[in-house]
């Protein structure tokens, strides 16, 4: 079972872009669980057609101890399962700590045992800095696999570097790699050659550029992933090429972040670059 884990800026397009690329994994045959690792537990409604998934704090809040797999876990989108880890209340104690409660939770009740068959888990982590309960999955070898879906606006990119400096901080000790950049188009200028330089100098590569698209709200709104809502729109498909991608990778690297100074360099090079 490959264990993955996407981070990157708030609002990049976590959440959409894991469950699209879920989309195509399961269209392939794979039997891949997501889970949510952010309060807002929006990671899953995409596959779960707006299904509203009791979040797994929020289970163990109404239930106690006395949890089910089938009460924490919904069957999505094709082979997909679905899981929400929810946070605290809002004020209240620290959301990383939600991820922590939820894997331990699933793997209690056996959610990743082998006769699950299970090919792809996906953590979908809330979050720019690799911090605390959010850098669970990465600490505790939960997570081996990193994407990073970022952009070419600076904040996303300056976001990407932080995430690379945690990984480094685990990946020394541990088995967590980098797999790659995810570039979910903001239509920058000369947006694709510069994060794919980005990740050349962190080590690492552009795994795919995903174009900005309506289609993806238009699925939004009829709460399904690109694929199953408009199964031959050109984005469906760069959605099954990131699937692709991701399946057959076998880049997987320890980062190397740059410093400030490098990361403005690149910004500064491509930014005023002329636009052909
Ligand atoms: P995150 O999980 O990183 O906070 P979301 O996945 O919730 O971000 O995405 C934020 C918004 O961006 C969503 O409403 C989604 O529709 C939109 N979005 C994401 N990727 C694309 C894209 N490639 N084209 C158009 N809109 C996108
Ligand atoms: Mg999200």
């Amino acid at each position: 079972m490959r264990k993955v884990a996407i981070y990157g800026k708030g609002g990049i397009g976590k959440s959409t872009t894991t469950q699209n690329t879920v989309g195509g994994l399961v269209e392939m045959g794979r039997n891949v669980m997501v889970v949510g690792c952010d309060p807002k537990a929006d990671s899953t409604r995409l596959l779960l057609g707006g299904l509203a998934q009791k979040s797994v704090l929020d289970t163990l809040r109404e239930e106690g101890e006395d949890v089910e797999l089938d009460d924490i876990r919904l069957k999505g989108f094709k082979t997909s399962w679905c899981v929400e880890s929810g946070g605290p209340e809002p004020g209240v104690g620290c959301a990383g700590r939600g991820i922590i409660t939820s894997i331990n939770m699933l793997e209690s009740l056996g959610a990743y045992e082998e006769e699950q068959n299970l090919d792809y888990v996906f953590y979908d982590v809330l979050g720019d800095v690799v911090c605390g309960g959010f850098a669970m999955p990465i600490r505790d070898g939960k997570a081996e696999e990193i994407y990073i879906v970022c952009s070419g606006e600076m904040m996303a990119m300056y976001a990407a570097n932080n995430i690379c400096k945690g990984i480094l901080k685990y990946a020394t000790s541990g088995k967590v790699r980098l797999g790659g950049l995810i570039c979910n188009s903001r239509n920058v200028d000369n947006e694709k050659e510069m994060i794919a330089e980005l990740a050349r100098k962190i080590g690492t590569q552009m795994i795919y550029f995903v174009p900005r698209d309506n289609d993806v709200q238009r699925a939004e709104i009829n709460r399904k992933t690109v694929i199953e809502w408009k199964p031959d729109a050109p984005q469906a498909d760069h959605y099954r090429n990131l699937a692709r991608a991701i399946d057959e990778n076998k880049m997987f690297v320890i980062p190397k972040p740059l410093e400030i100074e490098e990361l403005e360099k690149l910004l500064l090079d491509y930014g005023l670059l002329e636009v052909a």
